[in-house]
């Protein structure tokens, strides 16, 4: 199969599966284990959003791809690292503590811009997982609410490795829900309209249950 095939698939897949939703989810190519000779054809398949998850991989492919993507920050970031690439990534899809969000707020300002965030939550309590408790998703949704350099977009998960599909379906229910009252609140200084979830074994679920975006890696490149 060609990028372009494979690229048609997901789609198909989502557009399906997100049909209750009205649209589908947005397909953000996962570039990590791309060099950018094997990103660029992204274009030609009407991909617009790539994410990485390492802070050097960006600054070291950026100049080959000639600002033709958008730039996501999908995986841990530093506190130390954030002024690489705060003028770089269209969106930090991985806030998850305090002192993350007041070094992306400083350097945002500096660069006299606000930041679209998602707030990463561990939905499935793993351990060696990124992201915030449940319990702790308002109080930690206020503290970001009021730092001027962030814009607090929405929410993003992983699941587990390997869980099984109805087990990661509660999970995702349980993100859409968690979504659905943030934005209740309607907190000044958010926009809670953003679900990142699904990876390459599981999109087909996350779009199923209400995510606006997808992360697949895998399933594009192999
Ligand atoms: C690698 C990665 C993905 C994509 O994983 P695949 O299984 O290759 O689709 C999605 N999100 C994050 C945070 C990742 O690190």
């Amino acid at each position: 199969m060609t990028l372009e095939e494979r690229v048609a698939r997901v789609r198909a897949a989502l557009a399906r599966e997100s049909a209750a939703w009205g649209r589908p989810p947005r397909l953000i190519a996962v570039t990590k284990y791309s060099t950018v000779e094997q990103i660029l054809p992204l274009e030609n398949a009407g991909v617009t959003d790539i994410g990485e998850n390492r802070v050097q991989a960006i600054r070291d492919k950026l100049p080959g791809l000639g600002g033709r993507f958008s730039v996501h920050l999908i995986g841990q970031l530093q506190s130390n690292k954030v002024k690489y690439i705060i003028r770089d990534v269209c969106m930090i899809h991985s806030l998850d503590h305090e002192s993350l969000a007041r070094e992306i707020d400083r350097q945002a300002q500096k660069a006299n811009l606000r930041m679209p965030v998602l707030i990463q939550v561990n939905i499935a309590r793993e351990p060696q997982k990124g992201g915030i408790e449940e319990e702790n998703l308002f109080p930690f949704l206020r503290l970001c609410a009021g730092l001027p350099g962030l814009h607090v977009r929405g929410l993003m998960t992983m699941m587990p490795l390997g869980a099984e599909r109805e087990i990661i379906e509660g999970y995702f229910a349980r993100m859409r829900t968690l979504l659905d009252w943030c934005r209740q609140e309607n907190m000044q200084g958010t926009d809670m309209t953003e679900l990142s979830m699904g990876m390459s074994q599981d999109y087909d679920l996350a779009a199923r249950h209400g995510a606006t975006m997808v992360r697949v890696g895998s399933a594009l490149f192999r």
